[in-house]
């Protein structure tokens, strides 16, 4: 049975554990995250999800909202992640949540947040891209650098192409085992500025 892991229990605000990579941390940053938000950040977005106004099926199968670390989901194409109007989703792309440093995975904790905050308060525009540029800004505006998340992604594209490979092949469970059995070559994947990182990788 699926089982939660608390980031909030006290606003019901709960990770699906999946087992595609080390959630508990995924949960802590998260918690961090919250935690450096502007004050007024959350009181609309927790009323938002606690009151179901973005009612889906997604809600009705567990406490609110769905945050989940996965493989795949519909309509993912390549993103590292995803936040779902008018459903409450939070989803994250597992691979990319395990290789990502601390800082960086809190950027992109956020900016899923930015989406969610921005649907919850009506500050959501069209077209959608330039509520993604909006985003962008409000959300480095909270102190958490976007542009050094879109320099790690670009340094690390060879790198995610190759766990896109390893998902789709069916390998990832045991690279996830074995970089859990190697946290050297974890932590130097999380450090790697350039592609010297794909090599240690393969
Ligand atoms: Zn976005």
């Amino acid at each position: 049975m699926m089982s939660l892991i608390p980031i909030l229990p006290s606003h019901t605000l709960f990770v699906r554990s999946l087992g595609h990579t080390d959630e508990e941390r995924f949960a802590t940053i998260f918690r961090d995250t919250c935690s450096k938000r502007p004050p007024e950040v959350y009181p609309p977005l927790l009323r938002y999800w606690r009151d179901g106004q973005a009612m889906e099926t997604t809600f009705s199968k567990g406490p609110s909202p769905y945050i989940a670390c996965e493989l795949d989901w519909k309509g993912r194409d390549s993103a590292v992640a995803m936040w779902k109007d008018r459903s409450g989703s939070l989803r994250f792309w597992a691979p990319v949540v395990h290789i990502l440093p601390d800082d960086l995975l809190a950027v992109l904790i956020a900016h899923e947040i930015g989406h969610a905050y921005r649907s919850a308060t009506d500050l959501q525009c069209y077209p959608l891209d330039k509520d993604e540029a909006e985003t962008r800004i409000m959300v480095s505006e909270w102190g958490f650098t976007e542009a050094k998340l879109s320099f790690w992604l670009f340094d690390h594209y060879g790198l995610t192409q190759r766990l896109e490979e390893e998902v789709a092949a069916g390998t990832w469970p045991q690279r996830c085992r074995s970089l859990a059995a190697a946290p050297q070559v974890l932590s130097a994947l999380r450090m790697s500025r350039c592609s010297e990182g794909v090599h240690d990788f393969v």
